[in-house]
């Protein structure tokens, strides 16, 4: 490979918006890891794509397994020495539906934050060191508008009232963590951001959903590719900034 390509790696990317992600990233010439956390899987997803021609490798993570994070580090480093991308895509929705807040059982809350906070935050702080050792590295963080506390709050929002609590107030922790880590590395050419990829038909929303999944991997692939006048710190939806 040469040196001087991009390396990125997608979380959660054995299907839906994750998979996509991995796909448009491999179209622009980046060098994408798809990482998935049951190996026979990751493998059949990652050649797909690389039966079509793109730079597409699979790679085992289990995010909320620390020798599984631990291995694919090494991994990474041993091969390529750094991480130009990494996109923290993987997440849980196990609420069940219309749960009121008081009503959910702290099982769930439990379950929810492992995946979708707890498994991003050591994610993360694993690969830094190899995301400094990138010339410009990118870190995504893929959140939900079912996170921003401001859109809750609004009587006239299309989520206000809603109620999928844990799988909420997950997404509004991971948007939190997006701005201390921005501040943390605002000195250095590392850019975090949060983004929503939209309403978007998944196994998640059982099929449904307002936006088709290549649409849903856009935002992810725009601030994984943010130039040097890109922000970080930003909770945005196709370029469009969202309420926090
Ligand atoms: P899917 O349910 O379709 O896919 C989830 C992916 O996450 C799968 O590849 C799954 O792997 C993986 N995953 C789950 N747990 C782990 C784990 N412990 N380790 C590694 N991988 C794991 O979800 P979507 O594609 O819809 O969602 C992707 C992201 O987008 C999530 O963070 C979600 O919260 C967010 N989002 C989605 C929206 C939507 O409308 N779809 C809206 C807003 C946000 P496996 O195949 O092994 O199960």
């Amino acid at each position: 490979m040469n040196e001087s390509k991009k390396v990125a790696l997608v979380t959660g990317a054995t299907r839906g918006i994750g998979f996509e992600t991995v796909r448009q990233l491999a179209e622009q010439g980046i060098h994408t890891l798809l990482a998935g956390r049951d190996a026979g899987r990751a493998k059949d997803a990652a050649k797909k794509l690389a039966d079509a021609g793109l730079p597409v490798e699979a790679i085992v993570l289990d995010v909320t397994d620390s020798a599984s994070i631990e291995a694919a580090v090494k991994t990474v480093k041993d091969a390529y020495g750094k991480l130009d991308i990494l996109v923290n895509n993987a997440g849980i929705l196990v609420d069940a539906l219309d749960k009121a807040p008081s009503q959910q059982s702290l099982q769930v809350w439990r379950e929810t934050f492992d995946t979708n906070l707890f498994a991003v935050v050591e994610v993360t702080n694993a690969f830094l060191p190899l995301v400094k050792a990138a010339p410009a590295g990118r870190i995504v963080n893929v959140s939900s508008q079912l996170g921003s506390i401001a859109m809750h709050l609004d009587p006239s929002s299309p989520i206000y009232g809603f109620k999928i609590p844990a799988y909420n107030v997950s997404k509004t922790a991971i948007n939190a963590w997006t701005i201390h880590l921005a501040y943390e590395l605002r000195d250095t050419p590392i850019k975090v951001n949060a983004i929503h990829p939209g309403y978007v038909q998944t196994d998640m929303n059982g099929g449904h959903g307002e936006i088709d999944v290549p649409t849903g991997a856009k935002s992810s692939v725009q601030m994984a590719t943010l130039d040097a006048n890109g922000p970080s710190g930003t909770f945005s939806y196709l370029g469009k900034t969202l309420p926090w």
